[in-house]
C-alpha cells in the first residue's frame, strides 16, 4: 500500500491496483507514482544514484538492490532520479 495524506493506492498480488483519492487528478498522480515505485522495485540495479538524493539518508544498497528504511518521509526525490523509472519502459 502507498499512502499520501488521506489518499491510498493498494497493489494486489493479482496485479490489480485500487486507488482512493480526493480528486481525479490526485488519483492519477498517485497511480503514476505507484507505477514508478513498482518499476523501481522490480528493476533496481543497485546503481546507487538515489542514495545521494535522499535528504534523510534512508536508502541502503544490499546485494545490488536498494532498500528504503524507516527514516523515509516519502518525498519522492529518489524516484525522480532513478534511471529505471526515467528510462526503462516495456
Ligand atoms: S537509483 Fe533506482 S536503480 Fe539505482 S539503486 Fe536507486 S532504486 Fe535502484
Ligand atoms: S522518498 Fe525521499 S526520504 Fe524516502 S528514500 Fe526517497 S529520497 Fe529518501
Amino acid at each position: 500500500m502507498i499512502t499520501r495524506k488521506k489518499d491510498t493506492a493498494q497493489v494486489f498480488a493479482t496485479g490489480s491496483v485500487r486507488v482512493r483519492a480526493s480528486s481525479k487528478a490526485d488519483a492519477g498522480k498517485l497511480l503514476k507514482d505507484t507505477e514508478n515505485s513498482i518499476r523501481r522495485a522490480l528493476g533496481c540495479t543497485g546503481c546507487g544514484v538515489c542514495i545521494g538524493k535522499c535528504p534523510r539518508n534512508a536508502i541502503r544498497i544490499e546485494n545490488k538492490i536498494a532498500y528504503i528504511g524507516d527514516k523515509c518521509t516519502h518525498c519522492g526525490k529518489c524516484i525522480e532520479v532513478c534511471p529505471v523509472v526515467k528510462f526503462v519502459r516495456d
